[in-house]
């Protein structure tokens, strides 16, 4: 079994979030809403990337995103996990929500590697209210950080786009014109992400599914750790994953990158 070679890979630790952001692009709201709100097994976690990394040689950057990490009570401990991979991978970003205390055991482990970056998104300063405290804290823990500034007339990308789901699905047609469009989908810069113990083809489907507006039978998966399956079994399905040219998820959404003057959204805005 050759292993395979990987662009990115996100991980989904949890849910939750402190924040209800009205154009959250993994629909936390809506979750919060429907009394659904995933928080994933460390041990399940770690199980995923010990399979991941007996199929994957190497993949250039990993993500840690939720819902909002910080909140995840074994973050630290999956970062140093991670940690144990350092030779397949070039990067490791976390994200934060520039609103929470980062606590001290996740700054200790953030700082053991120079492949880490932790991103900090500033809503500005009715939101983000830790920016300062956690710029501080990273220089005195000698943590690599970024700080993405998400208002004001210069924010970052120009605000966000919409991702809803779309209410009726596209053609395959269409689907097949996003998936090799999208930044997300396009072959050689694919974005995979882990949810406990699946991974899959894009975030978007699968969280669409978790809200009940995607179809199951359209959201491409592998269950990483299931017992029913052999490891070959599970490379032959990520392989089909990383070559498929067409991903039907990609029907229920208009993608990233493909339309040009898409609208942009003030970033963070709450809820009402
Ligand atoms: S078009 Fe949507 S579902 Fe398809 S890869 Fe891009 S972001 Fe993901």
């Amino acid at each position: 079994m050759k292993k395979l070679i990987m662009d990115r890979v996100s991980c989904h630790v949890t849910a939750r979030c402190n924040l209800r952001c009205k154009m959250c692009a993994v629909y936390i709201p809506k979750l919060y809403e429907l009394g659904n709100v995933p928080e994933y097994d460390i041990s399940d976690i770690k199980h995923s990337f010990k399979t991941y990394f007996e199929l994957v040689e190497r993949v250039r950057l990993i993500s840690i995103t939720g819902g909002e990490p910080m909140i995840y009570p074994h973050l630290a401990e999956l970062i140093e996990y991670l940690l144990n991979y350092k030779e397949s991978f070039s990067k490791l970003e976390v994200f934060t929500n520039g609103s929470i205390t980062i606590p001290e055991s996740v700054l200790k482990v953030l700082s053991k590697s120079e492949k880490i970056v932790l991103f900090v998104d500033n809503y500005g300063p009715e939101i983000s209210q830790k920016v300062d405290e956690i710029e501080q804290k990273c220089k005195v823990f000698h943590v690599k950080y970024s700080i993405r500034k998400y208002f004001g007339k210069d924010a970052h990308m120009g605000g966000w786009i919409n991702r809803n789901i779309l209410p009726n699905r596209l053609s395959d047609e269409k689907a097949k014109e996003h998936s090799q469009k999208c930044v997300t989908g396009r072959l050689g810069g694919r974005l995979f992400t882990i949810f406990g113990r699946i991974i899959t083809f894009c975030a978007t489907p699968y969280c669409g599914y978790r809200i009940g507006a995607v179809p199951e039978c359209d959201v491409l998966h592998v269950d990483l750790i299931d017992e029913c399956t052999t490891l070959d079994e599970k490379y032959q399905k990520l392989c089909e994953m990383c070559n498929a040219k067409f991903n039907p998820g990609c029907a229920w959404c208009n993608g990233m990158g493909i339309y040009e003057n898409m609208d942009r959204f003030i970033p963070g805005e709450q809820v009402k």
